[in-house]
């Protein structure tokens, strides 16, 4: 019996766990994925996204659903690895779901854009996976702060000066890394993605939306894991 309610506390645990590691063959190069999105008012954009487990990526919530037009996704395509717009490691074309915070219907706003893929297949047994650190209430390490992107050629690009915490939903930072929007924030040696790139504001400041707890609760409770 006690071992019984000891298992039930420690799957407690795991299930409300901010935390989730990355996967034992993890390399950013590998589990970073640049997004060829069309929308269905015939928009198109390119995106970055990462995994953060077996089946699920974070990315900006603007490569879903049109910021200009409010219309969701009609097909993306999805290049991990990607080197130039004719190379990539990985090409994959399957079927996924998907959600948003924001479907910009009143404009773009960069507080709730973020989002998630659901893959139908576990693509990160392929690609493997970021770790993910939720939560609105926890001092974050700036020191190794990096934020990964691809630019429009498809090369991956890093910066290393994430500064601040701006709210319980967002983070700034000086200094302009061109190129698309939604990849990660990533925070410590264990690579924890601890928010999505949104945009940056007219006097060059970035912002991130940071993977709050109800996104994590939602990304669980969809099989992202
Ligand atoms: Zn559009």
């Amino acid at each position: 019996m006690k071992k019984r309610m000891l298992a039930l506390v420690l799957a407690a645990v795991m299930m409300f766990s901010p935390l989730v590691s990355k996967a034992a063959t993890f390399n950013p190069n590998h589990a970073l994925a640049y997004l060829a999105v069309r929308f269905t008012c015939g928009c198109t954009r390119g995106g970055t996204g990462a995994m953060i487990g077996r089946y699920g990526m974070v990315t900006a919530g603007h490569n879903l659903y049109c910021p200009y037009h409010g219309k969701p996704l009609k097909t993306c395509d999805f290049y991990f690895g990607a080197q130039t717009p004719c190379c990539s490691w990985y090409h994959h074309t399957g079927r996924f779901s998907y959600r948003v915070y924001d479907t910009f219907a009143n404009g773009y706003h960069s507080e709730n854009d973020i989002g998630y893929i659901i893959f139908n297949n576990p693509v990160g047994d392929t690609t493997g996976w970021f770790g993910s650190w939720a939560g609105s209430d926890r001092d974050l390490d700036w020191e190794y702060m990096n934020l990964y992107n691809y630019d429009a050629n498809r090369h991956m690009r890093s910066l290393f000066t994430v500064e601040k915490v701006y709210s319980s939903r967002e983070l700034y930072w000086d200094g302009k890394l061109s190129g698309t929007g939604g990849g990660p924030v990533v925070m410590g040696e264990e690579d924890y993605v601890v928010a999505v790139f949104t945009c940056y504001s007219n006097d060059g400041t970035g912002y991130g939306r940071r993977l709050t707890y109800d996104v994590i609760r939602d990304m669980r409770a969809d099989g992202a894991f």
